[in-house]
């Protein structure tokens, strides 16, 4: 097979089919612990399935716990450098808002949880987009933007 083609000028980035069975958009998460658990079990399906590696990430309305969007490890399944969980999981509840700034003026406050400590590419990914908070399951340093 040939690995080399024209250039390309569209990236289309997806979740695997799985995790649309696997998520409630509808289903509230109330709490820290209850979105914590949505994240570490999204991480294990996503190693399980043989789709990407242990690390998913999920985008939450702060006040009512309203999922938004979810994100899975996918750099090899995708062939891109940048597919990390939570960089999925920014750009699909930013799509899904219809708008690059999740703390722009009328929308609520956000939060970004995370199975694993983010990487600078992915915590520089989630200033930009005005998370005011990030939660990592994994600890680390508390992240309050
Ligand atoms: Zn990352």
């Amino acid at each position: 097979m040939r690995r080399d083609r024209p250039p390309q000028h569209e990236v289309a980035l997806t979740l695997p089919g799985w995790v649309s069975q696997h998520v409630d958009y509808d289903e509230p998460y109330p709490s820290d612990e209850a979105r914590i658990g949505l994240v570490l079990s999204l991480a294990r399906e996503n190693e399980r399935l043989g789709t990407g590696a242990p690390s998913a990430a999920a985008v939450f309305e702060a006040g009512t716990g309203r999922l938004v969007a979810v994100g899975v490890e996918s750099v090899r399944r995708l062939n891109n450098s940048t597919a990390h969980a939570a960089l999925l999981a920014l750009q699909f509840a930013e799509r899904r808002l219809v708008h690059h700034a999740l703390a722009a003026v009328g929308q609520p406050a956000h939060e970004l949880f995370t199975s694993a400590a983010p990487c600078p590419m992915c915590r520089a990914a989630a200033d930009g987009s005005g998370v005011s908070r990030l939660v990592s399951a994994a600890g680390g340093a508390p992240y309050d933007g």
